[in-house]
This record gives C-alpha cells, structure tokens and sequence, in this order.
C-alpha cells in the first residue's frame, strides 16, 4: 500500500508540473499512461466500470469523472485530477485540485480550504475513533467557510480493491459507523462546491458537474490508519 501510494503521489507531481496554459487534459493522461507502462503498474480507473482514461480530469465546475480532452487550458481555470494505480495487487487513490496560471482570490480560496478539509478529515482518522469522525470533520471545515460539500459522491476503503467498505461520506454527526482500527486503509476525498451542492451527470454517463456552474474542488488521499495514528501514503516527502 506505501509503495502504490507513492507511485500515484509521484504521478500527480509529475502532471503537476507540466500544467500550464495551452496543455490539454489529454496529454496529461497519456503522461500517466505512459509512466504506468514504465513502472509496469496497472491504472487503475481505464475500464473501470467502462472508464475510457487513465485519468480523470475535471476542469472548473466539474466536480469528478470528467474525460481527459483536446481542449487546451486556460490561465486561471483549475483542474481536478483524480489517478489511481495497482501495484502488487494493491491500490493507490489520489486526487488534487490544480490551479492553471494564476487564479482569481475566491478560487484560491476555494482550493485552500478543499485541501485543508482533507487535512481535517486525516486528522480525524484515529486508531479507536468512529468512520464519521471523519465525515464530520471535513463537512465542518468546508461549511465554516461558507462552502458546500458534495453528498452524491464519497471517500471508501482501499486495498486489494478499488472500493471497498466502508464508504466514508463527507457529512454527518460524529462518533457512529464502524469503528476504525489500525491496519485499516482509507481513500478520503472530499468534494467541494463554491455553490450548491447538488450534482448533474452529463451525457457522457460519467462527468458529474455543479448544478449551477459554480466551480468546484477535490482532494483526496489514500491514508493507513496506525496504532499512532493516520498514515498518509499518496504523499512524497517533499
Ligand atoms: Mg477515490
């Protein structure tokens, strides 16, 4: 699990710096496909449920599962790029929210406090603590700055498998769910509206946007809880 965590986190670094004006989704995908191949590591979405892509690339107000595309990006757009991968048949899920150029203050705003919401919820993940410890967590922050969280889609177990239980919602009262243990390993991502809420599904059957067009942000990590608490694995020391 530490080793396809650090594989996904060095990929998003890698996409990280090629992001720029005038470079298209696409050419980031084929730049995680073609890194998989090196490394000879599965992706982890391409087929999955029929994805088409190695990543997923959601510009602006897309909120997740948007397909990579031939449309160059522009100064001041942000992009969500979600990627996972298997490696010695275990999983690493990873998702950061990029801004392209320089971006407006509230969009600024809007990924600081998506990212710090991730923060909140790791935090959160104690050996002997509840699953809506987490929930809470992350719904509190992103609320307190007066933003909104996306209830349609949430976080879930990893390990030998993509999805695995339990799911981990980013809303909800704290102290109920399972009870989290040491050696559990957790995908945590929250996602996190300007605007409303809700969500549309485009025709596409996959990219799910902002019902008001509103920009939106996701972070995630794949974390290990420990007797010393959480692990974070999808992160470089850098
Ligand atoms: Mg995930």
């Amino acid at each position: 699990m530490r080793r396809a965590g650090r594989l996904v986190a060095e990929v998003l670094m890698m996409l990280r710096d090629k992001i720029k004006p005038g470079v298209t989704s696409l050419e980031l995908d084929t730049i995680a496909d073609t890194q998989c191949r090196k490394w000879k590591v599965k992706p982890a979405f391409k087929g999955y449920g029929g994805f088409p892509f190695t990543i997923c690339a959601s510009p602006n107000e897309q909120i997740v599962h948007g397909f990579p595309n031939t449309t160059p990006l522009v100064e001041g757009d942000i992009l969500s790029i979600d990627f996972g991968l298997i490696s010695e048949g275990f999983y690493g899920d990873h998702a950061i929210t990029f801004p392209v150029g320089k971006v407006d203050d509230d969009t600024q705003r809007l990924l600081d406090v998506t990212r710090q919401s991730l923060q909140q919820g790791v935090d959160a993940a104690q050996p002997d603590g509840y699953l809506t410890d987490i929930s809470h967590a992350v719904q509190s922050w992103v609320e307190n700055a007066g933003f909104s969280v996306v209830r349609e889609f949430v976080g879930h177990g990893i390990g030998r498998q993509l999805h695995e239980d339990p799911q981990i919602p980013n809303f909800g009262s704290p102290g109920a769910g399972p009870r989290l243990r040491p050696g559990m390993t957790l995908a945590i991502e929250p996602m996190v509206n300007v605007g409303k809420p809700g969500v549309i599904i485009l025709d596409d059957g996959w990219t799910a946007v902002t019902v008001d067009g509103q920009r939106s942000a996701h972070f995630e990590h794949t974390v290990a809880i420990t007797e010393n608490g959480p692990e974070v694995l999808s992160r470089i020391d850098w």
